[in-house]
């Protein structure tokens, strides 16, 4: 049985994209489209550079807009240069931080346990933790999607975690800024798995919403965001243009 359509969450992730001008010229443009369509039923979040948060959070206020940030520290305060503490994000306006990214996995050898960790520094700031999983192209061509993606779930989500401040994204590595996406089956499939899991573990994991990452676009959100069990998207290249962004979000409801 499918979960009742739960309210799409469209995230916009900037990447290390971005300037103040880029900020500025973006949010503008993008509180101008919701403006114009406040009944259109989605949530949007955008998650830009962490310098570029209080600007974003200044530009945004009253735009029903949501502030996001892409990662932060385990800990609250202390000697860790070069760190965002959860905390912090707070202060700068934020509701929600991306975690547990591939490229964060990649770059940054994060594994599962540190993303548990900092999901659990999110959630205790009183942030959304959007966790990110997925398999990469090797893994997928073996045919291990399902177990990668069920041990990173269970490896990085907090046992505690509730639907109200946590969202999942499945994000096949392969497809995240290569134009290609799964099949909706495949998505179909991988986001039925999850879901089984979340309603497995948490008493309201029917309505944890669970995003759909990977090359998404204005062109093919409409099909994307229909698969049973897609609850949204994250958004990496698309975000970062207005019209763009807002396409996927049309594409949605
Ligand atoms: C991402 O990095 O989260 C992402 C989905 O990127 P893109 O949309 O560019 O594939």
């Amino acid at each position: 049985m499918t979960t009742p359509r739960l309210r799409p969450l469209i995230a916009g992730n900037w990447k290390m994209n971005g300037s103040r001008a880029l900020t500025t010229d973006l949010i503008r443009g993008l509180a101008g489209l919701r403006a114009a369509r406040p009944d259109l039923a989605v949530d949007l979040l955008v998650c830009p550079p962490a310098p570029y948060l209080t600007l974003a959070g200044e530009l945004l206020r009253g735009s029903g807009i949501a502030l996001g940030a892409q990662d932060c520290h385990v800990k609250a305060s202390g000697a860790h240069t070069g760190d965002v503490a959860a905390a912090m994000l707070v202060d700068c306006g934020c509701q929600a931080v991306i975690l547990g990214h591939s490229e964060r996995r990649a770059d940054h050898g994060e594994t599962s346990a540190l993303v548990a960790a900092k999901a659990r520094a999110a959630l205790d700031a009183g942030l959304t933790a959007i966790v990110c999983v997925g398999e990469t192209e090797a893994e997928r061509d073996g045919g291990a999607t399902l177990e990668v993606v069920s041990a990173q779930l269970e490896g990085s989500i907090p046992a505690d975690a509730e639907a109200g401040h946590l969202v999942v994204a499945y994000e096949p590595v392969w497809a995240i800024g290569t134009g290609k996406t799964p099949t909706p089956d495949d998505v179909a499939a991988v986001h039925a798995h999850i879901r089984g899991l979340l309603k497995a573990w948490f008493k309201d994991g029917a309505e944890m919403r669970v995003l759909y990452g990977g090359s998404v676009k204005a062109a093919n959100a409409a099909v994307l965001m229909h698969v049973p069990e897609v609850n949204g998207a994250l958004v990496g290249g698309a975000s970062l243009k207005a019209e763009d962004f807002w396409g996927i979000a049309q594409g949605a409801v």
